[in-house]
């Protein structure tokens, strides 16, 4: 399993849209390293999870054809996470020769009806009827792209049942970005159904930011109380290697000072453009 980090950043890029903050600032300086946009996976070429506005950005700067997507997994509907808009290019007049006719879009109920909001105005009946739309719960199974997908809860917001996903097919990726610390019966789940994670791909938001923070995203002591959890219950193993995304500016995410300090957590920093193949 091909897995590219194709954006690492939080909901504000780093650095991030309005900002001037010194490691804003900073990192303006040395963009082709420091960038960090918006949080988006690419699995095998073939299976997306989320899909940002950077994405178009991505598959310029990663040469990524987003046409050959057969799938697209949503965590949830926040902007950095699903902009919608950009589908009304996919065919019609805007794109020919599109590798994978069709387009599956899983999400929550928030997720679809954003895509219907978000679409409306310039959606043409000829590119609607190639994508198609899949409403998700947490602690469902389906297949998608060929590969077996988990849905899971995320600690997230209470506008909406924000999903995180573990994805099988020969490896098994845990993909848990956004959410703050799960809860137990996420574990549970993951057991009963014999899940062992060959990688965690965590929410790191606040990294190593020692100042108070929401529970709706984590940071590197989470990150660590996490992945003792998923020892704990047999999903995770010493073969397991566990990945950290989705930073904020205030976290400072330079990427060699984030690498180093995830580095002494046992924690691969993900940056853009990171592959990893398990
Ligand atoms: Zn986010
Ligand atoms: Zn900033
Ligand atoms: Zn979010």
């Amino acid at each position: 399993m091909n897995i590219r980090y194709l954006g690492t950043g939080a909901a504000e890029g780093f650095p991030a849209v309005f900002c001037n903050c010194e490691s804003c600032r900073k990192a303006r300086l040395d963009l082709q390293k420091e960038l960090r946009t918006r949080s988006q996976v690419l699995i095998d070429g073939k299976l997306l999870v989320d899909f940002p506005p950077d994405s178009y950005l991505h598959a310029l700067r990663f040469g990524v054809d987003l046409s050959a997507a057969e799938a697209l997994l949503v965590t949830h509907s926040h902007t950095d996470h699903f902009y919608a808009q950009e589908f009304v290019n996919r065919g019609y007049k805007f794109a020919s020769g599109i590798r994978s006719r069709t387009l599956d879009i899983y999400g929550n109920a928030e997720v679809l009806a954003v895509f219907g909001e978000d679409t409306r105005r310039e959606m043409r009946v000829q590119v609607r009827e190639n994508i198609r739309l899949h409403e998700c719960k947490p602690f469902q199974r389906f297949e998608a792209a060929g590969y077996e997908v988990f849905t899971l809860p995320a600690v997230h917001t209470p506008k909406e049942e924000a999903l995180l996903y573990c994805i099988r097919r020969d490896k098994t990726l845990l993909y848990l970005n956004d959410t703050g610390f799960p809860q137990e019966e996420l574990f549970r789940f993951l057991r009963e159904n014999d899940i062992r994670a060959d990688l965690v791909s965590m929410d790191g938001t606040f990294a190593d930011d020692p100042t108070p923070h929401s529970n709706r995203h984590m940071d590197f002591s989470d990150n660590v109380r996490l992945r003792e959890t998923l020892f704990s219950y047999g999903i995770a193993d010493k073969n397991t290697r566990f990945i950290v995304t989705h930073f904020t500016h205030n976290s400072v995410p330079f990427r060699d000072r984030i690498g180093a300090v995830a580095a002494g957590y046992g924690f691969l920093a993900a940056y853009d453009g990171l592959e990893i193949e398990i």
